[in-house]
């Protein structure tokens, strides 16, 4: 049976196409378990991927429990995104050595062997489209970004249910991925296999070394069922029209609450799969003979992110929330032509405070007089 894309195919479980990557000489990163978390990790074989696990999500809350003993991917995203390997938190761009006369620049290697994201959500390949249109958007392009994305294949997992923090319905980028996948999958609980969607001819030069089925009726209405389900189940939602709004709310009184409750500490723009600020910092030895220019993720919650000669522009954490909120909702639109956000509700489970984005976002669309702020 052979694949191209837009092929669909049935399949008993996720392990044969692990295996098949793996002898094809991938590296795997897919979720794992670590610290009672999900994470994004090296996968040495299909038995590294947690099974019978569901996440419980709430506002400044994360927990993992048993779930149906047989399942493979009920719980939804954890605390890390992809963009941990695409625009790593700390990165070297290049050194210098001194020589006689000036200095020596090399730029800092860039080993990336082709690799596989697996088990990706749609909002997360929706978080990484977003990405591209920062790092990758033809006028500026970062060239480690670049190779990287594009040596990099892309399993992805349709998921079945949502967390109490997922909004991706809201934000039409989930809970179904239509496109941005090599191969995706579909756990179909009640007919013990995985429907297949093959997304490209990378994914098809995948799929043609497994053994797979013909899909029959039935697999095809559980997989539309089961992302019907992650849909109808999400109890959060973005409020409408919130880039306008926004615009004009600047002064609403309601930016004084939640600065009264928000740390800015910073979480929920680290947990974040699209925020990309970073700064870059010189590093000397004491013998002035090396230098090395890395750079790290920053944040628009820390004092120092907008200091310029003579003090940071933005002072009080009314400012930075301000700024976070506008940004990711409103300005992105201007700037990238999509909302910043794509509903993965990892700002509100890590937050540690439990700020709700969407209760902020709902907040700003009461009239002032009405809210009690
Ligand atoms: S702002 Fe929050 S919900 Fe939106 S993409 Fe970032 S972490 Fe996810
Ligand atoms: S909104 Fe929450 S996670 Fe973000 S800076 Fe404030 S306290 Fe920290």
């Amino acid at each position: 049976m052979s694949a191209d894309a837009g092929s669909r195919f049935v399949i008993d479980d996720p392990s044969a196409l692990v295996s098949a990557l793996l002898d094809d000489g991938w590296r795997v990163l897919g979720p794992r378990l670590r610290d009672d978390a999900i994470v994004y990790d090296e996968i040495t074989g299909p038995g590294d991927l947690p099974r019978g696990l569901i996440d419980d999500q709430e506002g400044g809350h994360y927990r993992l429990r048993a779930g149906r003993e047989a399942s493979w991917f009920d719980y939804v995203v954890g605390p890390q995104s992809w963009k941990k390997w695409l625009f790593p938190a700390r990165q070297k761009l290049w050194s210098a050595e001194k020589t006689g006369d000036g200095f020596d620049i090399n730029p800092a290697a860039d080993d990336w062997p082709k690799t596989v994201f697996f088990g990706v959500r749609a909002c997360e390949i929706a978080a990484i489209e977003v990405q591209d249109r920062v790092f990758d958007n033809g006028d500026f392009a970062d060239p480690g970004y670049r190779q990287r994305r594009a040596a990099t294949l892309i399993v992805a997992v349709q998921c079945a249910r949502s967390a109490a923090t997922c909004f991706c319905a809201s934000m039409n980028t989930g809970p179904h991925a239509d496109s941005g996948f090599d191969i995706a999958l579909t756990e179909l609980a009640d007919e013990a296999a995985f429907l297949v969607e093959c997304g490209s001819a990378r994914g098809a030069a995948i799929l043609d070394r497994l053994e797979m089925r013909v899909p029959e009726e039935g697999h095809l209405r559980a997989a539309e069922a089961a992302s019907k389900n992650a849909a109808d189940s999400q109890t959060r939602r973005m409020v409408d029209d919130i880039p306008n709004l926004l615009r004009e709310k600047l002064d609403h009184p309601h930016w004084e609450v939640v600065a009264d409750a928000c740390l800015s500490c910073a979480n929920c723009t680290l947990v974040c799969p699209t925020c990309f600020c970073s700064d870059v910092e010189d590093v000397n030895d004491l013998t002035g003979d090396h230098t090395e220019r890395w750079r790290t993720w920053d944040s628009c919650f820390t004092a120092d992110f907008s200091y310029v000669h003579g003090g940071s522009v933005r002072r009080s954490t009314k400012s930075r929330y301000r700024q976070w909120l506008t940004h990711k909702l409103s300005t992105w639109h201007d700037q990238f032509g999509s909302s910043g956000c794509v509903g993965c509700g990892r700002c509100i489970a890590w937050c540690p405070v439990g700020i709700d984005i969407t209760a902020e976002a709902a907040a700003f669309a009461t009239d002032p007089e009405q809210s009690g702020d």
